[in-house]
């Protein structure tokens, strides 16, 4: 496992997995509780967002989801309620103003306090009652951490019928492909992305000297939309993975 990138809101790496199971972690991401709005109790709402559409917005406004907090079928509420499965956030304004994610005020973290709600004109007035509680991605994509795809790294092949014209190198809209005496040599595989245009400018040419292939490697990103680190992300993703293979075993005995 080779890592490109490491930061709290994004990594990648390569790695030599098979395709299902980089499937299968993708979409185990889906499993994983995050904290989002799920109910609004409008109290005043003089905006030109109806209450349905301004619910949707908060809804998808991502929150730091608290370690501390589990899911309300889980809980020891059974699913009423409390505040180890639930948090409020209330907000109020009034116009003219424009309503920030800071305005809302409870016990967690808006992770991106300056995404704008709604707009406020002259004496209109927003008042409002948010819960918010954990829930899974393949329920709504509101709960869902963040982003995780893959490709397969390719393998590029330049065959002796190279007559170094260079047309590939000016072609290659990612720039990866240099001529290193007499030959034409790929910079950094990672970053092509199959878009094979290296291999069309190659046969406009009359030569067919370009191969590309996936390889046996696989290259991972995960990027968080903030409500966990993207660390995070992967390592529930397998976890989650895990527990429902775990299942499938305890159920066949
Ligand atoms: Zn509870």
């Amino acid at each position: 496992m080779k890592i490109l990138e490491k930061g709290e809101e994004k990594i990648s790496f390569v790695t030599e997995i098979e395709d299902s199971l980089a499937n299968a972690i993708r979409r185990s991401s889906l499993e994983i509780p995050i904290l989002a709005i799920d109910e609004v109790e409008f109290h005043k709402n003089d905006s030109v967002l109806y209450d349905e559409v301004l619910a949707l917005r908060l809804g998808l406004l991502p929150l730091k989801t608290p370690k501390t907090m589990t899911l309300q079928e889980k809980c020891s509420c059974k699913g009423k309620g409390c505040s180890k499965c639930s948090v409020q956030l209330k907000l109020q304004a009034k116009g003219p103003c424009m309503v920030y994610g800071k305005d809302l005020k409870g016990k967690v973290e808006v992770v991106y306090p300056d995404m704008p709600i709604v707009s406020l004109g002259e004496g209109q007035e927003l008042e409002l009652i948010a819960k918010a509680r954990l829930g899974k991605g393949k329920e709504h994509t509101k709960f869902s951490p963040g982003l995780i795809y893959y490709r397969n790294v390719p393998e590029i092949e330049i065959s002796k019928e190279c007559n170094l014209c260079q047309k590939c190198v000016e072609a290659c809209p990612q720039k990866i492909l240099k001529r290193n005496k007499d030959k034409i040599e790929l910079t950094d595989r990672y970053k092509c992305d199959l878009c094979e245009a290296c291999v069309e400018i190659c046969k406009k040419e009359g030569k067919d000297a370009i191969k590309i292939k996936p390889g046996k490697e696989i290259i991972f990103f995960i990027e968080s939309f903030g409500m966990i680190p993207a660390k995070e992300i992967l390592v529930e993703s397998v976890k989650s993975l895990k527990e429902n293979l775990k299942e499938i075993k305890t159920k066949l005995k």
